[in-house]
Order: structure tokens, then C-alpha cells, then sequence
């Protein structure tokens, strides 16, 4: 590609609404444009990288013998209310309505589609087993969409389904599915772990999730140091604890004192410092109400969701303080009788990671105490203590820490929940009918480009593993205006390059060098060759990794380039 007709829109000034690396970095190289609130189209730059993703899910996918197919993005509404989840779904769902008045949603999941077309094709145990998947558009009308393409409302989703005649046939696919999502973050190059989760909305028995880890990502991990017990701690909090229930700490208790209605009333109260106090804010969507949480610790939680309590129809997101202050300066409702409904949720959240959670309106300053001990059955709360930085592992296996992930997929054996629900049969062995066993998969393609630049990048930009880099190298002329000779050279090397098969960049903007190395810098092409008459003049080229501290020379030879 040459970059001269190529758009590259880059920006030196961070853009202040963006709060994550990845946000900043993705708006400020180009990558992505914000159209509307979690809506975001990708430019070209941006595309490549993610079309680079999406070949890597493919081609492992189909690997693990997934076969590829393409459902709709709208859907219709009696394919869920057969399901039950027409409702139960919530505001997240889209709705809409055609010109007959029929009912649509665009899809924030496939489950219903798939077994429609599945109890419509598949017959005979003969046919099974069988996985499809997609990469697909979801739409999700997030509460709080936020963080660009991590968390937006449009996103694209690779979502694939399988169905067999018993549990053992789910397993090894599950098994297949856990393998490739292995292969699929390895091949990219991020740092990932692998956690129990919680069913959540879609249910069934077993979950795993994927996570990459970061400091801003939303959700709190608990992982043991001895590498064999890692969950998600919501997930963590409602597996059964080992010995004895502690009994509630003296903490607990202090909590269950008279209303404080400010911050400096609680931090009094509590001889904290009210920074302390303030150390975590979660604004979370309860009745469709944004309430702040505050959560004392040492240990910073994000995102902790109670998405089974029949309470909390929206998972709820972590702000800041200064994001829950702007709230509700934006107008967010105060804590009305809906708060009386929340230790039931700050439990999960809290519970988990600190010793005290008090509940507060968005605007931080009127707060109420939280016994969050009180409305959870006996079991939960002691199981909810077990888990923390140091406590043993709910199953008992070594000291736990508790690190932050992004959720970038994740797995599930679904059992027959929906193949019942949707009625979904095929004849046996015996020729009964009986409804298939399901399981499903799905990976948040566009997040994983913003995961990897939350790991991927430094002061300068963004640091491309080569496996999603947009180009793989750029060569660039020094002052190819004057000099026909570097201009010329440069040419020829990025003629040799594409010949190679190599994903090459030329860069023949014509830019001054100080700005095109900080613009290739910061768009985090992974190798960059310098033309310039002086190097010429030597026999060399500059050739500089983009994680390396210093150019080198290197022979202006193809091999030598190869190698470098
Ligand atoms: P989250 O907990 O982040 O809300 P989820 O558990 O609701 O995600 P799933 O239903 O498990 O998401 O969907 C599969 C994958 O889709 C997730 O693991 C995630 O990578 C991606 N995903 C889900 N919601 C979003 C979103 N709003 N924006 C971008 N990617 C998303
Ligand atoms: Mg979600
Ligand atoms: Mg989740
Ligand atoms: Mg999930």
C-alpha cells in the first residue's frame, strides 16, 4: 500500500472523553470514528487490523472443525418469545416493528435462529455432531456503552453453535472450542487467562471466559497462584466454600451504624480518608436507575456484575469518581426506593474484594449504609468472604490474587435448555426424538483489537504484535522530494517486499521525518526501513524495530531486510 493513497488521519492531542489506552490510541491513529454513542465505523486502518483478527478466528475455527454460515442481524420476535427471552432480555435488546406491525429486534445473540434453522435441517442423530458459527454483527443496547469499540453497542461477534446427541459429544466439542480459543490468543500474542464464569442471561451449566489481562479491564479476576484455580469473581463468589463460615468481622458490623449522608460522615464514621473511601465507584443500572457504589480496599475492583439476581436487569459499569460526579451532573436519578434493593447487588460487587461497601447516588455525596450481609441467604455471604487477594481459593487450592480482565470469550455448554425451549429434536439411535445437547462460543472480535492495544503500546503509539499489524513494514524515503535517488530505492524495496508476499508500506507522503516517524510510531507498524541518501551513500538502510530503543543499519540488500 502506498500510504500517499492511503488516509491516514492521525492526531497528537489525546481526545478528552476517551479514558483507556486503547481508546486514546484507536482514535488518535485512525483506527476508528465515533458516529454515535457506542457506534463506531472502522477506517481503513482500522479494518485491516481487524480483518487480521478475523482471518485468525476463521482459520482456526474451521480448523476445529466449526463450518461457516451467515444469519441475519434482525430477527423475529416470535423466535424469542418461544425462548422466553423476548422479555427476558430487557432494554438491552433493540426492538423494532415493520410495516405489518410485526415485531424485529436486532440481534444481540443467535441461540433462537440457530435452532430454528437446526430443528428445521437436522433429522437424525446421523447428523450430529455439528458446529456453526459467524462473524457477525450483535447489537447490545449497553447501559453505559464506553472505552470505544470495548464496550459499544454495535460490535461484531464470532458466535458459533453446536449441537449433539449426548453430553460426552458436548464435551469434546467444548474441549475443541477451548482449544482454538487457546490457539486463536496465542497466535495474536496477548497475555490471557482462562477463568470459570457465570452462565449469566444465556445459562446452562458450564462457562469458561477468556480474559485479557489489563489494568482498566472491567471485570475482577480471581486467580491462585498456583495456576489452577482462576474465575471470574462473580463466578468465584457462588462456589461452594471450604471449612467453617467465618463469621461476620467486626467490619461487617460497623457498617450496620446509622445513615451517613456525606462522604466525610462516612469517612469519619469509618477513620478513613475519604480518598479511601472513594477508592472505587461503580454506577450501576438498577430499574434502569444509575446508582454509584462505593467500595473501600486496597484493591480496586471494575466491573463486577450480578446479572442473575432477578434484581439487576443491566450488568453495571465502573466509573470514577469524577465520571459519577459528571452523572449526575447529567441528570441521573438520586437514590430513591430502588436503593433499598441494592445490597443485595453491592454483595457481589463488594463482598468479594473489601471488607465494607456503602451505597450512594450518582453524585457521590449522599450516602447510605449497606449491610450487605442482610438480604443474601446464609451460604453466599460466607462464600462471598472466601474470596480475596490472599484467602485461600474457594476450592481450596493456594492463595488467591485478584487481577484485572477483559472479557474477550467466551464458552458454554448450554445442555438442552434451548434445544427444549425451541423444541429442537432429532431421532436416536432407537429412533426416539430427543432433544440435542447445545453448546456456544463466541469472541468479541472487536474488542480483541482494542484488548490488544491495552497491552500493545507505549508513550509513542501502538505496538502491533505481527500477527494483526495493519502493514508489516513501511519503508521510508528521507526527502524523496529532492532526493529521486532515496525515493527511487525506497520504491524498488517496497517492490522487492510485495514480490516476497510481505504485508509492505510505502510511505511516500512526502511528510518531514520527524512527523512521519512519529505518525508510524504511533500507527505501531511493527518494522519501519529508512531511505535516505546518507545511508545510501554507506550501502546501508535504517532499520528499526518498533519496540527496539535505536535504529541499526543494516546492507541495503533484500536479504538483509528479510532478516531483519
Ligand atoms: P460483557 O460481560 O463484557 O458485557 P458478555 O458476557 O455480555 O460481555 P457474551 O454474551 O459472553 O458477552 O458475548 C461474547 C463476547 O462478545 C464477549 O466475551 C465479549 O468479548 C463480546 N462482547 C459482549 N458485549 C460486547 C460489547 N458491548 N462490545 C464489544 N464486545 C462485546
Ligand atoms: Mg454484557
Ligand atoms: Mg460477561
Ligand atoms: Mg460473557
Amino acid at each position: 500500500m502506498r500510504l500517499s493513497q492511503f488516509p491516514i488521519t492521525t492526531t497528537k492531542e489525546t481526545p478528552a472523553d476517551a479514558e483507556i489506552v486503547s481508546h486514546q490510541l484507536m482514535l488518535r491513529a485512525g483506527l476508528i470514528r465515533r458516529l454515535s454513542s457506542g457506534l463506531f465505523s472502522w477506517m481503513p486502518l482500522g479494518l485491516r487490523v481487524l480483518q487480521r483478527v478475523e482471518a485468525i478466528v476463521r482459520e482456526e475455527m474451521t480448523r476445529a472443525g466449526a463450518v461457516e454460515l451467515l444469519m441475519p442481524s434482525i430477527q423475529p420476535a416470535e423466535l424469542w418469545e418461544e425462548s422466553g427471552r423476548w422479555t427476558k432480555m430487557g432494554p438491552q435488546m433493540l426492538k423494532m416493528r415493520d410495516r405489518h406491525d410485526r415485531d424485529f429486534c436486532y440481534g444481540p445473540t443467535h441461540e433462537e435462529v440457530i435452532c430454528h434453522h437446526v430443528r428445521q435441517d437436522v433429522k437424525s442423530y446421523k447428523q450430529l455432531p455439528v458446529n456453526y458459527f459467524q462473524i457477525q454483527t450483535k447489537f447490545r443496547d449497553e447501559i453505559r456503552p464506553r472505552f470505544g469499540v470495548m464496550r459499544s453497542r454495535e460490535f461484531l461477534m464470532k458466535d458459533a453453535y453446536s449441537f449433539h446427541i449426548d453430553a460426552p459429544s458436548l464435551e469434546d466439542t467444548y474441549q475443541a472450542m477451548r482449544a482454538a480459543y487457546t490457539r486463536i490468543f496465542e497466535r495474536i500474542g496477548v497475555d490471557f487467562r482462562i477463568v470459570q464464569a457465570d452462565s449469566g442471561d444465556i445459562g446452562g451449566s458450564r462457562s469458561e471466559e477468556f480474559h485479557v489481562l489489563a489494568a482498566s479491564g472491567e471485570d475482577a479476576l480471581a486467580v491462585a497462584r498456583d495456576g489452577q484455580f482462576a474465575a471470574n469473581v462473580e463466578a468465584a463468589a457462588t462456589l461452594p466454600a471450604p471449612g467453617p463460615r467465618p463469621a461476620p468481622s467486626a467490619e461487617m458490623q460497623q457498617v450496620e451504624t446509622p445513615h451517613c449522608k456525606t462522604i466525610d460522615q462516612v469517612s469519619s464514621h469509618l477513620d478513613i480518608a475519604p480518598q479511601q473511601c472513594l477508592k472505587t465507584l461503580l454506577v450501576m443500572g438498577c430499574n434502569d436507575k444509575p446508582l454509584a457504589l462505593v467500595v473501600r480496599g486496597d484493591h480496586e475492583i471494575n466491573d463486577v456484575k450480578a446479572a442473575n439476581h432477578p434484581l439487576v436487569r443491566d450488568p453495571f459499569t465502573l466509573v470514577d469518581e469524577a465520571a459519577a460526579r459528571a452523572c449526575a451532573g447529567a441528570g441521573f436519578g438520586s437514590l430513591g426506593p430502588v436503593g433499598l434493593d441494592m445490597p443485595v447487588i453491592v454483595d457481589h460487587a463488594a463482598a468479594a474484594l473489601s471488607d465494607f461497601a456503602c451505597g450512594a447516588n450518582a453524585d457521590g455525596m449522599h450516602l447510605i449504609n449497606v449491610n450487605w450481609g442482610r438480604d443474601l441467604p446464609e451460604p453466599q455471604v460466607a462464600d462471598l468472604r472466601t474470596i480475596r487477594d490472599g484467602d485461600p481459593s474457594p476450592t481450596g487450592e493456594g492463595p488467591v490474587q485478584i487481577v484485572r480482565g477483559i472479557e474477550v470469550g467466551h464458552i458454554f455448554q448450554l445442555g438442552r435448555k434451548y434445544t427444549e425451549s425451541m423444541n429442537v429434536t432429532v431421532l436416536d439411535a432407537d429412533g426416539r426424538e430427543v432433544h440435542p445437547e447445545m453448546g456456544c462460543y463466541g469472541i468479541g472480535v472487536t474488542r480483541v483489537v482494542a484488548a490488544c492495544i491495552e497491552q500493545c503500546a507505549d508513550d509513542k503509539g501502538i505496538v502491533w504484535p505481527e500477527s494483526i499489524a495493519p502493514f508489516s513494514v513501511v519503508v521510508a524515503p528521507i526527502n524523496a522530494k529532492k532526493s529521486e535517488r532515496a525515493a527511487q530505492a525506497a520504491r524498488e524495496l517496497y517492490d522487492a517486499l510485495l514480490d516476497q508476499g510481505i504485508n509492505a508500506a510505502l510511505d511516500d507522503r512526502n511528510l518531514r521525518p520527524g512527523v512521519m516517524f512519529a505518525d508510524l510510531e504511533l500507527i505501531g507498524i511493527p518494522h519501519r526501513i529508512v531511505v535516505g541518501d546518507r545511508t545510501l551513500d554507506r550501502g546501508a538502510l535504517e532499520y528499526k524495530a518498533r519496540d527496539a530503543d535505536a535504529a541499526i543499519d543494516i546492507p541495503n540488500t533484500l536479504d538483509a531486510v528479510l532478516a531483519a
